[in-house]
């Protein structure tokens, strides 16, 4: 048996939804893009969705409509797909990397209260793999600085969190602006695309502008029975969706309350196989939080006799994907060079090339000491019951 670590589960619904976009001759963001933002705003419980290429793009567009300028500091986390740092840099901006929680995979909020400068002018915070992170903590600190905080919401569709006794769904959202990603890897696809919420209308017109040159009028001219002219008020760029995207996302979201349903399920069971596994803990979901196990990691037990990268093999041998855990920016060429700050104080690149720099232990740790196993909707019982035998099957 080969099992990936994700399988995409679109069906006729979606192909159908293709097809009636093609025949009806509008493909480029039009009616499928507006109906696709109403129905992930009520999704989540936004008052406002705009919708854009990709989440990477959506980071970069909030970081800029928050007054993010070249030159600020952005506390952040290393812990993440490096879209996010990558976003930070996009708009001239320097990451102020943070250490994450073990158990949410997520930014440390005592960390963040330390990491903050002078120059940091926004807190871009992620909810990785599901796992929600600290927001009250978080938003308490952002409160006291008078800082903005983005919510990079890449892996968190569906995601929820408990608030004053209430579970609230993430992306509402609960800082100025959260970001969503419709990559494959994510829980709905659209091959590529993005969404970006926020509860101020004024913000919510103003990524709908920056996302289309600045163009206005920005409503179609082939709906005028007059002459218009477009103007452009001031450099911008082109991060829209198109319908034929839109229009694939939208049975994926009308799902989405079974899709979590069936993740939960497929967490559970693993949650259950791991208990008393001598090689691999199960994740442990805080109370406060649930996940949408957009991916289900695991934790080498200090006790095992095999590394990651030999349980990963010998896992692959036997047709089952894994992956180690997420990446840390910080340990990337693109950001090993002082590209970031170690802190509140500035970067002495002697002491970053001698390895002496500031670490982020847990991050680190993270990434070294997790495996990603197999987890999506459409997986089988007979898939996970192989997969759950071959990790019995694991030399302990
Ligand atoms: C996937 C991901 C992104 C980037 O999303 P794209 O839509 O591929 O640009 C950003 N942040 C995190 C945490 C992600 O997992």
């Amino acid at each position: 048996m080969q099992i990936p670590i994700v399988r995409l589960a679109l069906g006729d619904a979606e192909v159908e939804a293709a097809s009636r976009v093609i025949r009806s001759g509008w493909v480029a963001q039009g009616p499928e893009v507006a109906a696709f933002e109403r129905e992930f705003a009520a999704a989540t419980g936004a008052p406002h969705a705009v919708a854009v290429s990709n989440c990477t793009v959506a980071l970069e567009l909030s970081l800029r409509v928050a007054g993010v300028r070249p030159g600020d500091d952005v506390a952040t986390v290393s812990h993440s797909f490096i879209a996010t740092a990558n976003a930070v840099v996009a708009v001239g901006a320097r990451p102020v990397f943070v250490d994450v929680q073990p158990h949410t995979y997520s930014m440390n909020p005592d960390a963040l209260a330390r990491a903050i400068t002078p120059r940091t002018r926004a807190i871009l915070c992620v909810h990785q793999i599901g796992f929600s992170c600290d927001l009250p903590a978080i938003l308490a600190i952002a409160q006291s600085r008078g800082l903005p905080v983005i919510e990079d919401a890449a892996c968190a569709i569906g995601s929820e969190i408990r608030i004053d006794g209430n579970w609230q769904r993430i992306g509402r959202p609960h800082g100025l602006l959260a970001c969503f990603s419709f990559h494959p890897r994510k829980l709905i696809t659209t091959g590529d695309g993005g969404m970006i919420t926020t509860s101020d209308p004024a913000l919510a017109e103003r990524l709908r502008l920056l996302r289309q040159h600045a163009m206005s009028p920005s409503t179609a001219r082939h709906e005028s029975n007059r002459v218009t002219l477009e103007s452009f008020s001031e450099p911008a760029f082109n991060f829209r969706m198109t319908d034929l995207q839109a229009a694939v996302g939208r049975p994926q979201l009308a799902r989405l309350p079974a899709i979590i349903a069936e993740r939960r399920a497929l967490a559970a069971r693993y949650t259950e196989a791991l208990a008393d596994h001598p090689l691999l803990a199960p994740p442990t979901e805080p109370a406060w939080l649930r996940s949408n196990w957009q991916s289900y990691p695991t934790t080498l037990r200090t006790s095992g006799r095999m590394s990651q990268i030999e349980i990963m093999q010998f896992l692959l041998d036997r047709g089952v994907a894994s992956r180690r855990g997420i990446g840390n920016a910080h340990s990337e060429p693109a950001y090993s060079k002082c590209a970031w700050s170690c802190g509140p104080e500035p970067c002495d690149p002697a002491a970053h090339a001698a390895g002496r720099c500031l670490r982020l232990p847990v991050s680190e740790r993270a990434r070294d000491y997790t495996i990603l196993l197999p987890l999506f909707h459409g997986m089988s019982p007979a898939e996970q019951d192989y997969v759950v035998a071959t990790l019995r099957a694991l030399p302990g």
